[in-house]
């Protein structure tokens, strides 16, 4: 069968259209992935392209993984040699081969947010400003919209009081990410673009180099990103990028319609496909998207339809307060998963993180396993980081600021003044804080224990050099290990010790699981390209769980079931959208959150909800009034009919402290404690490995020694 037979006509049309620049532009839902991938497999296949002239963009490290197993399926292992992924990681590989034309070392580490504030803090007291007055956030946004913008440091032109001070700033953080020979994330487009604009050769390699440039999301392009794609799209102008105008959601960071709307003027002859058959929704879901979108008057607009029928009405459901609301989502689920839906079909949708709390609970206690995408990224935890600053160091001997974590942890007898000689020292002699380890015994004013601790670790760091290890993972426990840190973790003996220990060893298996994948045990790469993982590539996917994400995160994904929470004037649209006049933006973020439903679409909202410690009574959500009534049924609780039916209650009671019982996730365990009574009943189990957890006895489906115990 031919490859293109799985596509419809216009798709089919933009992927046979391979010569000259093409843009697919099309509604959520249309195909504009799968056409991007099914193009990729036929100019393989077909045309006799070489997977190593093919440069793809995506959004998400995830997105470029879904598509390389994709066209490897399709056309076999040759496909290795393609790049595709985020523009970070991409850049970062261009960078790697070019660097040193910028006059940096081919060594540099990628520093993330925490890094960034580490260092703009350290030199605001440099400085000698007040830290509270001046807050490294505000330098943090300053420089990144400048460099999005493409302004360095000597063409700044506020000179505003605050603008003065922004540009002090911006000019002394240059100035030492260099020194450190690291970047920060938006360096890594403004670098490539620098490096591109100015090394003719460079940019010849690469644009002979790719004969195909595709870009998936392309209306979330911000000036720098699409600075870099034309940069890379040679004369051929071979570019086919796909997007979608209603579904420009990153406006605030800098993505900027315009690059879509004006393709045709950027990319001369280039020929438009439009798809309008949505393969994703029912009807009703579609209507609903559809009649909502309309409202906004900056747009291109276009109308998509469906073969897949009318489908079921939406549900609202309206809270009296977000816990409520939150138990709504869990009895929905709990009731899907009883017609056979998997829990991995459900997603939950929100505008901000800080609306996953209450779902996280009410999933928890009605013991619905979730995965979480966001929060605190495993990167960043600090047994993490602790181990990373050793292999920076390791890899990067310029790298001071993760070599003053190494001195600081675990604690070697370094104190805060030989610390402060230390740096002084190198300052004065120019070089790496690491030298002036090395050259201890000839810095005055240091103690003679001081001396010595450095010395010592100066030696350390020489081994850790030197032994590269039968594997990569080899070489990082090495380094967990000879460094102390586990030792150290080790002896506190606490749970959160252990949870540390945990997270290293998960560390560890990164990096086996890296140099698998990669098959290169080289520690820059690892570095690399832990760097710029994102929250998307930790969360569990083999794990099963309903989904909890915000709608930003959900960008491109489909679920059978989705519930869309928070609907609320202030929640969505959000509190800034209505002072800044961005609601435009909020409705294509709307948008996005209905389109991401299959089959079943659920609206939820609070009357009162309590964030940052205040109660606030809201309207219900502009957007949910902008969809016909006629598409959308009351939702109810389902808790009482449960209670009716399943006899619930009753098989409670067969619970008590001191039972041994089996939960579906967390295996067996003993009751410790019962709260409340009927269908509120609380257990607290205690687990051998797994610590003390409490559930709702209606939901927790336990089991007995003998018997199904305590609910549905
Ligand atoms: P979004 O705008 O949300 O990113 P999209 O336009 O990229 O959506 P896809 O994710 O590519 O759309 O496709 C949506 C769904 O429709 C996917 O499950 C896809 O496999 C399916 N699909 C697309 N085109 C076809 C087709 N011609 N035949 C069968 N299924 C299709
Ligand atoms: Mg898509």
């Amino acid at each position: 069968m031919n490859l293109l037979d799985e596509l419809n006509d216009p798709q089919r049309q933009a992927c046979l259209n391979t010569d000259g620049p093409l843009l697919v532009l099309a509604g959520a839902g249309s195909g504009k992935t799968r056409t991007l991938t099914y193009r990729i497999a036929h100019l393989i296949q077909e045309k006799g392209v070489h997977p190593g002239q093919i440069l793809a963009f995506t959004f998400t490290n995830k997105a470029a993984r879904e598509m390389k197993t994709r066209i490897s399926s399709l056309v076999g292992p040759d496909s290795r040699f393609m790049w595709i992924g985020t523009f970070h990681s991409v850049a970062v590989r261009i960078l790697r081969e070019n660097i040193q034309h910028l006059g940096y070392d081919d060594r540099f580490v990628v520093y993330d947010t925490d890094d960034t504030k580490a260092l703009i803090r350290d030199i605001v007291r440099e400085l000698n400003w007040d830290e509270k007055e001046w807050p490294a956030s505000l330098f943090l946004n300053a420089i990144s919209k400048a460099k999005n913008r493409f302004i360095a440091p000597d063409q700044w032109e506020d000179h505003s009081y605050f603008g003065d001070r922004v540009q002090d700033v911006y000019r002394r953080y240059q100035k030492r990410l260099k020194g450190l020979n690291a970047l920060d994330f938006d360096d890594l487009i403004f670098q490539s673009v620098a490096l591109l604009e100015g090394q003719a050769e460079v940019r010849q390699h690469y644009q002979s180099r790719f004969r195909h440039v595709l870009v998936d999301e392309y209306q979330d392009t911000n000036l720098a990103q699409y600075k870099l794609v034309r940069l890379l799209v040679g004369p051929t102008g071979n570019i086919c990028a796909v997007g979608d105008d209603d579904q420009s959601i990153y406006g605030w960071r800098g993505a900027d319609m315009r690059n879509i709307l004006e393709f045709q003027r950027d990319f001369p002859g280039a020929t438009v496909v439009r798809l309008e058959e949505n393969y994703r929704s029912t009807q009703v879901i579609l209507d609903a998207a559809n009649a909502v979108v309309k409202n906004n008057r900056d747009r291109l607009g276009k109308e998509l339809w469906t073969s897949k029928g009318t489908g079921d009405q939406i549900r609202l459901y309206r809270a009296p307060e977000e816990e409520s609301e939150a138990w709504y989502a869990a009895e929905v689920i709990h009731e899907a998963v009883r017609r056979g839906r998997k829990l991995s079909d459900c997603a939950i949708l929100y505008r901000t993180n800080a609306q996953s709390r209450a779902f996280e609970m009410a999933m928890a206690r009605a013991g619905i396993t979730y995965r979480l995408v966001g929060g605190k990224r495993f990167y960043e935890r600090k047994e993490v980081k602790d181990v990373l600053a050793y292999l920076r160091v390791v890899f990067n001997p310029a790298d001071d600021l993760s070599l003053l974590r190494v001195i600081n942890y675990p604690r070697r007898g370094i104190g805060d003044v030989a610390q402060r000689r230390l740096r002084d020292y190198a300052l004065e002699e120019g070089v790496p804080l690491v030298q002036a380890l090395g050259q201890a015994d000839a810095i005055e004013g240091l103690s003679a224990q001081a001396r010595r601790a450095a010395r010592e670790l100066w030696e350390l760091l020489g081994r850790f050099r030197a032994d590269t290890g039968a594997s990569l993972a080899d070489r990082v426990r090495y380094i967990a290990e000879t460094s102390g840190i586990m030792l150290q973790l080790r002896q506190e003996r606490t749970r959160e010790a252990d949870d540390r220990l945990e997270n290293i060893g998960e560390l560890i298996s990164e990096a086996k699981r890296f140099e698998e994948e990669q098959g290169t045990p080289d520690l820059g790469e690892f570095l690399g390209w832990v760097a710029l993982v994102s929250d998307w590539d930790e969360t569990d996917e083999d794990g099963g769980g309903v989904w909890l994400m915000t709608v930003h995160s959900a960008k491109g994904l489909e679920f059978p079931l989705v519930i869309v929470a928070g609907l609320e004037e202030g929640v969505f649209p959000h509190m800034r959208s209505l002072d800044e006049g961005t609601v435009e933006e909020e409705r294509r973020l709307m948008y996005v959150a209905l389109t991401r439903a299959e089959e079943e679409l659920y609206l939820t909202y609070a009357e009162t909800r309590t964030m940052l410690g205040r109660t606030t009574a809201n309207p219900m959500s502009r957007f949910v009034r902008e969809i016909p009534e006629e598409l959308v049924g009351r939702g109810q609780r389902i808790a009482a009919v449960d209670r009716a039916t399943s006899g619930a209650s009753h098989r409670i009671e067969g619970l008590a402290p001191g039972q041994k019982v089996r939960h579906p996730r967390f295996g067996w365990g003993t009751i410790v404690a019962m709260r409340g009574s009927g269908d509120e009943t609380e257990v607290t189990i205690a687990f051998p490995g797994g610590g003390v957890r409490s559930f709702l006895a209606k939901f927790a489906q336990l089991i007995g020694e003998d018997a199904e115990l305590g609910g549905a």
